[in-house]
């Protein structure tokens, strides 16, 4: 039998995680039993956590810092929202995960210092439940950077307004994520229609949960 499956949708910000979850959640109506969810955040104490992230205090703190503050929160996360799921069957997708601590505190800000202690701490939270695939959309930094600048209705996210050599950089991180986990890992190209990509998506989640 297959394991219930846990997966992340992650990449650099207006590569279209947010529409592509949207468009599951869409598709999927009631028909099948997902828990969505997201990172930082998920449970009160880990979106506590993300609080932190929009003050000054937070957004000033050192790389180490911010990657001890968001593993506590990646960790209460998986026992408080993912761990209870996965356990009675339900599938749980995640928009961004310890893929983008990797992205973030350690490449964009090149900190590769702290490379070692992320592989640790992730062995150590996941345990026996890793994620079995991260959907990585992959997009320019400048379209996406266009797409944030242009899209009224977003909630601005604090990646937003950095410059296109941070959108850059966390790209690089992305993709060097995907290469050091190529078999749990699915590069999905962000340049295309939504509803093209996300007939990728579907293939791919509804495989992972024995839909078809
Ligand atoms: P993220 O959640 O990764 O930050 P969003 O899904 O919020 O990205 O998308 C950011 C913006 O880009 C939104 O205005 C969205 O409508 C638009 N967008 C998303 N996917 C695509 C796509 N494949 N092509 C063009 N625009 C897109």
């Amino acid at each position: 039998m297959k394991k219930t499956p846990l997966i992340i949708f992650d990449g650099i910000d207006g590569s279209g995680k947010s529409t592509q979850a949207a468009l599951l959640k869409e598709r999927l109506k009631d028909e099948h039993k997902i828990c969505f969810t997201r990172e930082p955040g998920g449970s009160p104490l880990s979106e506590k956590i993300r609080q932190i992230f929009s003050t000054p205090e937070g957004v000033q703190a050192s790389a180490r810092t911010q990657f001890l503050l968001l593993s506590a929160a990646h960790s209460h996360w998986l026992e408080e929202v993912a761990l209870p799921n996965l356990k009675e069957g339900t599938p749980v997708i995640s928009e961004r995960g310890d893929s983008s601590l990797f992205a973030y505190q350690i490449h964009t800000k090149q900190r590769f210092e702290l490379e070692n202690l992320f592989w640790e701490i992730r062995n150590n939270i996941f345990g026996e439940y890793h994620p079995v695939l991260y959907l990585i959309f992959d997009v320019s930094a400048v379209e996406a950077k266009r797409r944030v600048n242009t899209d009224a209705v977003r909630t601005r996210s604090l990646f937003d307004v950095e410059p296109i050599e941070f959108f850059e950089r966390a790209r690089a991180g992305f993709r060097t994520f995907a290469e050091k986990l190529p078999n749990e890992t699915l590069l999905i190209s962000g340049d295309r229609d939504p509803k093209e990509i996300h007939e990728e998506v579907y293939q791919a989640i509804s495989e992972l949960c024995g839909w078809k």
